[in-house]
């Protein structure tokens, strides 16, 4: 474990917010503290080479290549999520060179080429997962952190971080990082867990957006604005529709643990609200809390360029 300072500001000191287990791969013996600075982050943490005890191999978003077969509604509602992540990048742009940091298996990259002409890289830290990346998806994929993969000054036009920014350590510098090897007509898009969603206050310590430990980091749609602004980028659009149903389904998952619901009524309920068809039906529950960035992900899309800031 180390000790840290806030990321945003450099204060060594904080306020504690929760101790927290991981609930979410059920490992109550693990211990994470949240403090809160302007930004809420984990400290002590654990250190980069530490963190890998916290993603063993059946962490399930690596298990998402080829060799599954999930149900026909399950992919329609997999590829609709893939195909809406697109459309962050394709309303700004529709062709150059994309680089998806923290690609995991490539499913994002892949979506890709059915929007628009890209050239398409990824990174991703687990040699495994890039693997399976290379082989059944034939992509270019580096095994690393960003920094190592060290690309040339304005190499893309496009970079994306789904669900990648709060796993790192040090998001300030890997944000400057991205800066530099954009063009300086780049589009940045950021996918994070959003705090101030009505979700995370509702759930607290057992809202799902913590994902403790591995969430070092927690954003608003301030925070991350701020970070941005200190890596020299420039917000041009905030949005908060997106991908909630899962981070709320969890949410209710580890509610009820800690609420010691009995086992059956647990099961029949998340057997439930696991089912495709809750999901659509849930849409609705999303529409205002997403209009005023209250949703339970927020999507932030920034530039080099100063622009003039959309509002949906
Ligand atoms: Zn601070």
């Amino acid at each position: 474990m180390e000790t840290t300072t806030c990321n945003l500001c450099g204060s060594p000191s904080a306020s504690y917010r929760y101790t927290l287990a991981d609930y979410y791969l059920q490992r109550f013996a693990v211990e994470a503290t949240l403090v809160q600075c302007s930004l809420v982050y984990q400290n002590p943490r654990p250190t980069l080479a530490e963190m890998s005890e916290h993603y063993p191999p059946e962490y399930p978003l690596y298990q998402t290549g080829k060799g599954r077969q999930p149900g026909r509604l399950l992919q329609w509602a997999y590829d609709y999520g893939m195909r809406k992540r697109g459309r962050f990048v394709t309303r700004h742009k529709q062709a150059g060179a994309l680089l998806d940091v923290g690609c995991a298996t490539g499913v994002f990259l892949d979506g890709m080429r059915r929007q628009g002409t890209w050239e398409l890289h990824g990174v991703e830290l687990t040699p495994e997962v890039a693997e399976i990346a290379r082989r059944e998806r034939a992509l270019d994929v580096f095994a690393g952190t960003l920094e190592e993969a060290s690309y040339p000054d304005q190499s893309f036009d496009v970079v994306t971080l789904w669900d990648v920014l709060e796993h790192l350590h040090d998001p300030t510098a890997t944000l400057r990082e991205i800066h530099r090897i954009l063009k300086d007509d780049g589009l940045l898009v950021i996918r994070v867990p959003n705090l101030a969603s009505w979700d995370a206050q509702w759930f607290g310590r057992y809202w799902a957006g913590l994902d403790a430990p591995r969430h070092l980091y927690v954003f608003t749609p301030q925070t991350l604005a701020q970070m941005l602004q200190r890596a020299g980028f420039n917000v041009v659009d905030e949005s908060s529709a997106i991908a909630g149903y899962l981070v709320l389904v969890l949410s209710i998952h580890y509610w009820m643990n800690a609420a010691r619901v009995g086992e059956t009524a647990k099961r029949r309920l998340l057997r439930l609200l696991h089912h495709p068809v809750m999901r659509l039906l849930s849409a609705p529950i999303f529409f205002w809390p997403s209009r005023i960035l209250r949703g339970p992900v927020l999507v932030t899309t920034a530039s080099k360029k100063p622009v003039k800031r959309v509002t949906k």
